[in-house]
């Protein structure tokens, strides 16, 4: 039995996940080329021709920049909430569409998805719990804040990929325009280092031994300062340092994150 997830590339500029259980291949997102897809899942040893879906979280570029170059290509069906279906249609002809619900389960490969809502400025944003082997995933990028929704359903995760977006401070200081940092601040918009060691501080369950920072800005955040804080804030609950060290990891926009089995607790580091 074998289930594991590989963040292909993560950030601002595109986003892109690969799920794999028992050989079953299925990514989250399609936020990269179809080209840069195909060359990074090449670089585990994966073949395009094997993914079996792309399961979407919401219609923003950076999740779809190559969703109808693979559809078309490859004719993997597209899992996504009718909403962001119609969102989608317009400017991205996608091969086959499945349509998916907040609060409704369903497996596919032998893992269980059940998405649920968040708050995002798009037609239907989903985050998703996937379980597998008796371990389970949370997987929530894009939102504009933790939502008591968002705490229960993370309660009980093995591993958890969580939007690590930007710095309060340097995003306040940067040089996004007035409005777009409303935007980004805004509760429909992106997550904070400071929120995400909020939640890691106060609601996280301490169960998760692998947390993933996804989703960093280039020109508002830091990998440095992402980590710093999430590590202030595991140490905060009393977690030791090693610890803290082996539970948070990074994951990057320019190239392929390590492989990380929910059920292992030394997964080859990569940084
Ligand atoms: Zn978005
Ligand atoms: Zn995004």
């Amino acid at each position: 039995m074998s289930f594991s997830f590989t963040i292909l590339g993560s950030g601002s500029s595109g986003n892109c996940t690969l799920l794999q259980h028992n050989g079953y291949h299925l990514l989250i997102d399609a936020g990269l080329s179809g080209r840069e897809t195909c060359r990074r899942l090449a670089a585990l040893g994966v073949a395009p021709e094997s993914v079996r879906g792309i399961l979407l979280t919401h219609e923003h570029q950076d999740h779809i920049q190559g969703l109808a170059g693979l559809t078309r290509r490859f004719r993997m069906p597209v899992f996504a909430g009718s909403a962001t279906l119609d969102a989608l249609r317009p400017g991205s002809p996608i091969s086959a569409a499945e349509p998916i619900a907040c609060g409704q389960e369903f497996v596919l490969g032998g893992m269980s998805i059940q998405p649920f809502s968040i708050s995002h400025d798009c037609a239907d944003p989903m985050a998703f719990l996937i379980r597998a082997d008796g371990l389970q995933l949370g997987f929530a990028m894009d939102l504009g804040y933790i939502s008591g929704l968002v705490r229960e359903r993370l309660l009980g995760c093995d591993a958890l990929v969580l939007e690590s977006n930007h710095d309060l401070e340097m995003l306040k200081a940067g040089p996004y325009p007035w409005e777009l940092k409303q935007r980004v601040l805004g509760r429909l918009g992106h997550l904070s280092n400071e929120a995400v060691a909020q939640f890691l501080e106060k609601d996280f369950d301490g169960r998760a031994r692998h947390i993933v920072l996804a989703h960093l800005s280039q020109n508002n955040n830091h990998p440095d300062l992402a980590v710093l804080s999430a590590r202030r804030a595991l140490l905060g609950r009393g977690i030791q340092e090693e610890e803290v060290d082996r539970r948070v990891r990074l994951s990057f926009q320019h190239r392929v994150s390590e492989t990380i089995r929910p059920d292992e607790e030394n997964n080859r580091r990569d940084q």
